[in-house]
């Protein structure tokens, strides 16, 4: 017989002997002597208000619909989010639908992580984001029992995060000016390109302030050499490094840019996921690495990992998100040459605290988890 069927036999005998004063039976007492319940995952949709208006290329916005998600196993519980742009194709109702389908309580120890996420991401194709929301919780959750947060666990020193870029989008140029004023503490701006008047935002931009500024075309340009043109003033104007300047499928083209372009060419909407990392190698200076993109902390890790190895350098970027998956991204910061982690300071409801960005650099708390409370 095995000790926990004895434990279970004697605890049963003991609340038949009525009229003694008995220990009763509750969670945490039968810890360790029955088969911990499985993992218990719940979701809620939640809409993030955005403080502007928010322009790309080819789309603006005021909202970005997400999913917040809670994993609980053992009494602790682990925090998850999806954000899902729509132009990225998923949605509340999509994320719903595969959070719905998976059966988590199949699993009752949290740290066979690598079965728990291979079955999340074998369980339907896509949905990275929400696929995310639950590698995030799973993180989290685990941390929290470790009572370690993840940078720690991943032996990153804190102090190495870089400080992170703050997006100006595309705007009238008194809103700029105004935007430009909004992002005093931060070290370096991101200005989105791709649209009729780059130049123009350019000097906008630069008649407010002198600080670099790094440039997300968003896939917008059209032509390589009037690309590598556009590079070369560029640099002259203060710019650090450009990304996604060319529609992603163009690989040749990028691979002929990178090797003239005097700034670094960062790869982001071509990069999705850790089997596109080696086929940027040669085509791409670096690569913007996100949590929504690539299925959550797990594989961004590993693509790190293997980004590094293959003499590329490397972005932690976002979406627009709350302080959940910002601060889940940040505990990769250490070891990301750039971060772009804004997506938090851009809402205007968001229901977490955590990472926090002093004088423009990512400072990791020394919280378990991914480090987030619920405000
Ligand atoms: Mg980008």
């Amino acid at each position: 017989m095995g000790t926990n069927r004895r434990n279970f036999l004697k605890n049963t005998a003991l609340f038949t002997l009525g009229g003694l004063a008995l220990p009763q039976l509750t969670y945490s007492n039968m810890k360790g002597r029955f088969p911990t319940p499985g993992l218990k995952l719940t979701f809620e949709p939640y809409d993030l208000q955005l403080k502007h208006v928010f322009t790309l290329a080819n789309s603006s916005r005021t909202t970005t619909p997400v999913m917040l998600t809670k994993i609980e196993c053992d009494g602790f519980t682990g925090y998850g989010e999806a954000s899902m742009p729509p132009y990225l194709g998923e949605s509340q109702k999509t994320a719903g639908r595969f959070l719905t389908a998976l059966n988590l309580t199949q699993f009752t120890d949290p740290f066979r992580m690598e079965e728990i996420l291979e079955y999340v991401d074998e369980a339907a194709p896509g949905n990275t984001a929400a696929k995310a929301s639950i590698d995030i919780a799973l993180h989290d959750l685990l941390g929290k029992i470790m009572g370690q947060p993840w940078h720690k666990i991943w032996g990153y020193s804190p102090g190495n995060t870089p400080y992170t870029s703050f997006t100006i989008g595309m705007d009238e140029s008194d809103v700029v000016k105004q935007k430009v004023d909004e992002a005093a503490p931060y070290k370096i701006l991101k200005i989105k390109l791709g649209g009729p008047n780059d130049k123009e935002m350019v000097a906008t931009i630069r008649s407010a302030t002198s600080k670099p500024l790094c440039v997300d075309v968003n896939q917008g340009w059209d032509n390589k050499e009037k690309a590598l043109e556009m590079i070369h003033w560029l640099k002259e104007k203060g710019v650090e490094f450009v990304e996604q300047p060319l529609p992603k499928n163009r690989k040749d083209d990028h691979a002929w840019l990178t090797e003239r372009s005097p700034l670094p060419i960062i790869g982001d909407e071509a990069i999705q996921r850790l089997c596109d990392v080696q086929d940027a190698v040669g085509v791409y200076s670096g690569i913007n690495i996100k949590l929504m993109k690539c299925t959550g902390m797990r594989e961004a890790h590993k693509m790190i990992n293997l980004a590094h190895a293959s003499h590329m350098r490397v972005m932690i970027g976002c979406m627009t998100e709350t302080s959940c998956a910002i601060s889940a991204a940040a505990q990769l910061a250490p070891q990301a040459e750039w971060a772009d982690l804004d997506g938090n300071l851009l809402i205007s409801n968001d229901p977490y605290e955590g990472v926090k960005i002093v004088d423009g650099k990512i400072t990791l708390l020394d919280r378990p988890g991914i480090g987030i409370r619920e405000i």
